[in-house]
């Protein structure tokens, strides 16, 4: 079977989570089974072999469970992108805004060395605004984003376009 197909038997779907109205897509039956996880980190690593990346950029908190094993795949460090205050270095923090509200994500300062080419990994691209203040962190640092590797794409919510479809790769698409 291919994966497609396997990812989405497992892929589960949870309504009105976290608020009414949203369908979340719950990654965690597919890293519950070995195999299917091993495939996963397999075909988010594939296009981005041969690429010269040597930091891959986890974005809190499914990011990292993704971003960890991609980079060890690639032979590249792990980065961690966090929610602002949490972590314990000197960091650099991009705003963005949310429908209601904003968010941001911050990185140490010395987490990306100038002229290293990173990825950045999160499990869901929804509207794509995490994923681009992300790549701003990292050409703040001096970092060259080689692209996004996302488990799936929520497309209709434009985060592809938002990104540049050329630097976007996901596994699934809804
Ligand atoms: P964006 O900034 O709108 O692209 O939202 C992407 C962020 O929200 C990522 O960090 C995702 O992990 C998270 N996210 C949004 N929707 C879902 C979902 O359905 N399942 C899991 N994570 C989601």
């Amino acid at each position: 079977t291919t994966l497609v197909a396997d990812l989405n038997a497992r892929l589960r779907d949870v309504p009105d989570f976290p608020k009414p109205g949203i369908v979340f897509k719950d990654i965690t039956p597919v890293l519950a089974d070995p195999r299917l996880f091993g495939r996963v980190i397999n075909a988010m690593s594939a296009p981005f072999r041969g690429q010269h990346v040597t930091k891959v950029v986890g974005v809190e908190a499914r990011g990292f469970l993704l971003g960890a094993p991609i980079a060890l795949a690639l032979n590249a460090g792990f980065v961690p992108a966090r929610k602002p205050g949490k972590l314990p270095h000197r960091s650099v923090v991009e705003r963005y805004s949310l429908e209601y509200g904003s968010d941001g994500v911050e990185m140490h300062e010395d987490a990306i060395l100038q002229g290293e080419r990173v990825l950045v990994v999160d499990d869901v691209l929804a509207t794509g605004g995490t994923a681009e203040a992300t790549a701003r962190l990292v050409s703040r640092l001096g970092g060259e984003l080689v692209g996004f590797s996302f488990l799936l794409s929520l497309d209709f919510l434009e985060g592809p376009n938002r990104l540049g479809r050329e630097r976007v790769t996901t596994l699934l698409t809804f």
